[in-house]
């Protein structure tokens, strides 16, 4: 069937010649657009947009991987036990529950090609993680957006979206690229409104930085409950994003179906020693969250008093929203601080065409950037 269906296709297409298809949906999704790295000209001065620490790594990691770049002719262990025990560890968690992945973004896809298909609804949030959306659609599933109150999760919104179809909801907690949180009590109500059959996946990208006591990651209730799982990443406090590695926390059942489906491979021997190395430095750890937590106040107060509204934050990037008048859109600023070589990222494909997101960066980083603003502002 499928040689007749693709030839039947080019003619139709008016293709000369047969080739291969991507199956449906494929060629619906929008490519995932990375942040710049690069100003105007080609120098960068601050890159400020894709929400890495401007910490660096912590060096028993970078140590660490020395040691590993002897023996690069050998494979990985394919299951990284030990980085489990070493994240079992340090998180207080059951290292056979944990799945690692080649960032927390392998993590999200083996979620999707898991347990969604044609036919399935997975539903995320308005202004959520649009790697979900990717995620959702290559599964072959149908992707449901509810809307948010406030640039804020709303439970009511996507309890309310929930059909016979929906397999899953995709919850970043807190959200990118709006910085908001939802507070346990609201993720547990979420939860509990929810089929016992619904997977609910917590994606606690930034859970390390949030100073809140209403605040909890989604360790408790991907403890306890069969239905619900919670993603991390190193790729942000940590600092190891070039290295894309992350985990997954979950029910016994989830991990099982997940390691069935995953490369046997899926984590290099590097990522995994620099991994285990990281997770044990909570010296470092704390000298980012501290670092965060005099900057991010400063930066929004700051960005405040120029005028312009920044959504509160408890992540380690800010959301700022730009006046509409003539020459003061998000846009105009961006192409500004690119000049000058500050790179902070436009998030009009997140629905929000007058905003930018920036990462709190040094003090250098986001001394120049509220100067440049000023000045851009006038
Ligand atoms: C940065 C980020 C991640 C991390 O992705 P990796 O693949 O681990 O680098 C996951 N979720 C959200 C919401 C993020 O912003």
């Amino acid at each position: 069937m499928n040689e007749i269906a693709t030839v039947t296709q080019a003619q139709e297409t008016g293709t000369a010649r047969p080739r291969p298809r991507p199956r449906a949906g494929v060629l619906d999704i929008a490519a995932y657009v990375p942040g710049k790295s690069k100003g105007s000209h080609g120098k960068t001065v601050h890159k400020l947009s894709s929400n890495e620490t401007p910490l660096g790594t912590s060096a028993a990691a970078r140590a660490a991987i020395e040691d590993v770049a002897r023996h690069l002719e050998l494979y990985p262990d394919g299951s990284a036990s030990e980085l489990r025990s070493a994240i079992g560890d340090v998180y207080g968690l059951n290292p056979e529950r944990i799945i690692c992945g080649a960032g927390s973004d392998e993590v999200l896809s083996l979620l999707a090609y898991g347990y969604l298909g044609p036919g399935d609804e997975a539903i995320y949030c308005e202004h959520g993680f649009l790697v979900y959306d990717i995620a959702i659609r290559a599964a072959g599933a149908t992707p449901v957006v509810a809307p948010e109150t406030g640039l804020t999760t709303d439970v009511d919104a996507i309890l309310a979206r929930v059909t016979d179809k929906t397999k899953m909801v995709f919850i970043a907690n807190p959200n990118n690229p709006t910085g908001t949180y939802l507070p346990f009590e609201e993720v547990r109500r979420l939860h509990e409104g929810l089929p016992a059959d619904v997977l609910l996946v917590l994606d606690a990208a930034y859970g390390e930085y949030v100073r809140r006591n209403d605040y909890e990651s989604g360790i408790e209730l991907a403890a306890t409950a069969d239905n619900v799982f919670m993603t991390r990443t190193f790729s942000k406090i940590y600092g190891l994003a070039s290295l894309r590695l992350g985990w997954g926390f979950g029910p016994a059942h989830v991990i099982d179906a997940l390691n069935r489906i995953r490369g046997p491979f899926n984590v290099s021997s590097v990522a995994i020693a620099a991994g285990i190395a990281a997770v044990r430095d909570r010296e470092f750890v704390a000298l980012s969250v501290d670092h965060n937590d005099k900057w991010l106040p400063w930066l929004t107060s700051e960005l405040e008093k120029l005028g312009l509204r920044v959504t509160p934050s408890v992540g380690n990037f800010v959301l700022i929203h730009f006046p509409e008048e003539d020459g003061k859109r998000a846009v105009d600023a961006d192409a500004y601080l690119l000049e000058r070589g500050c790179v902070l990222r436009l998030v009009g494909n997140y629905g929000l065409p007058n905003a930018l997101r920036m990462s709190v960066g040094s003090e250098d980083a986001n001394r120049t950037v509220v100067a440049h603003l000023k000045d851009f502002l006038g």
